[in-house]
């Protein structure tokens, strides 16, 4: 726990966790250092026994980390937070320590591509079986429950869709079933959505996304309890080694200075267009959680401060007018990645979600005419301009 947790949420993103060191830096300093001397034979060795707290090794523990680890957790409203190399290393890790042979889990069938195959490819082997299920269908979550599970996994709003889970309703089918629920916040990001103050036991960061904000470094968290993450997610971290190195940790936490303000420009502009692009008749239909027309509007105002900076939307014509579309894009920029101050265009369907079989692309709702944007910081009418120039292109 951070010096400032009777502020506001703005001023703890800027402000909790600092260390000022002896030069009285303004700035948070980067410490780029593996070891960390002590003062004596005996001072090292109560180190090391654990008599006395303090820096060993930076597997376990950094200053600069730790600034980040406590400003994420204060926005967070947790006790504790893990960083991470990456957000795959934070659900790993997150795996790793609290499961083990026998145990089950059920998932979200909308989530990142990455996490399935970690599921499915890699816990499977070490005998973590994995059911997954729709994320909107509250009795599927429920008739999928076995005695062995223990843990609940999910991603909301989800990619490409903007679908939206009931994170309370989901969060007491786990209390009920004595299982854990994980929430992965990477879209919404604690500034719009705080799941642990839902009732999730876990939250889940890839850093890379919206609190770098700016597309520079890979990066993950892990956020919860003190003895969950704190002690297990820890436990296995500094043992197994996917630590968040010093650098990587000034970029995220100089990120988080800023997350309000971004996330209130990019959730702004993704309504603006989201609305717009709803008007076009080559436009079969626009997902995002702030239209009226998305099935979830109700839940998401109830549950989010704000719809997030995600929109999809349908081109009637499938694959060749998508493609055509994208390709006559001079701002969006053609990368997966999102979350970043410059604008995103992707086609899932042959991209993200591209090893998937026809079956199951169509189960999970993406089309051969999806296109998902990750709408940035660039001008809300140059963006606009942008789109237009993208369905003028189009062959009608
Ligand atoms: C990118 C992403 C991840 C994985 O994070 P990395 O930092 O790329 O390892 C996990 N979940 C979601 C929702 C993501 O978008």
């Amino acid at each position: 726990m951070s010096d400032y947790e009777e502020f506001d949420f703005e001023t703890r993103a800027v402000r909790a966790g600092q260390l000022r060191t002896a030069e009285g830096e303004h700035s948070e300093a980067i410490f780029p250092t593996s070891s960390y001397v002590f003062d004596s034979a005996a001072s090292a060795a109560a180190r090391f026994s654990g008599d006395q707290p303090g820096n060993i090794y930076s597997r376990f523990t950094n200053p600069t980390v730790r600034t980040f680890e406590q400003r994420l957790a204060s926005l967070e409203g947790g006790e504790s937070c893990v960083a991470t190399s990456s957000g795959m290393a934070a659900i790993l890790a997150t795996c790793a320590a609290l499961l083990k042979s026998g145990d089950h889990i059920v998932s979200s069938h909308s989530i990142f591509g990455t996490t399935t195959a970690l599921f499915t490819n890699y816990l499977a082997r070490f005998g973590i079986d994995t059911t997954f299920v729709p994320l909107v269908d509250n009795s599927a979550w429920e008739a999928a429950v076995r005695p062995e599970t223990r843990l609940l996994f999910l991603e909301t709003p989800s990619n490409p869709l903007t679908e939206i889970a009931d994170i309370q309703s989901l969060a007491g089918l786990a209390k009920k079933n004595n299982c854990l629920l994980v929430v992965d916040n990477c879209f919404c990001t604690p500034a719009l959505q705080q799941p642990l103050s839902l009732g999730a036991d876990i939250v889940i960061h890839s850093a890379t996304k919206y609190l770098d904000g700016q597309g520079r470094c890979v990066g993950g968290a892990v956020v919860g309890d003190s003895e969950l993450v704190g002690k297990e997610v820890y436990g296995f971290l500094r043992t197994a080694g996917p630590t968040m190195s010093p650098f990587n940790a000034w970029v995220f936490l100089k990120g988080l200075e800023t997350l309000t303000l971004r996330m209130r420009a990019h959730c702004s502009s993704a309504l603006s267009l989201a609305h717009w692009l709803e008007q076009y008749p080559e436009v079969s239909r626009v997902n995002h959680p702030g239209l009226q027309s998305h099935p979830q509007h109700e839940l998401a105002a109830r549950q989010q401060t704000d719809y997030g900076g995600i929109v999809s939307f349908e081109l009637k014509g499938g694959q060749s007018q998508a493609w055509r579309f994208i390709d006559a894009l001079r701002i969006f920029s053609i990368t997966a990645n999102l979350g970043d101050a410059k604008s995103t265009v992707t086609h899932p369907a042959t991209t993200t979600h591209g090893r998937l079989t026809p079956e199951q692309r169509q189960a999970a709702g993406i089309s051969d005419g999806l296109v998902r944007l990750a709408v940035g910081l660039e001008s809300e009418q140059d963006l606009q301009a942008d789109l237009a120039r993208g369905l003028a292109a189009l062959q009608i």
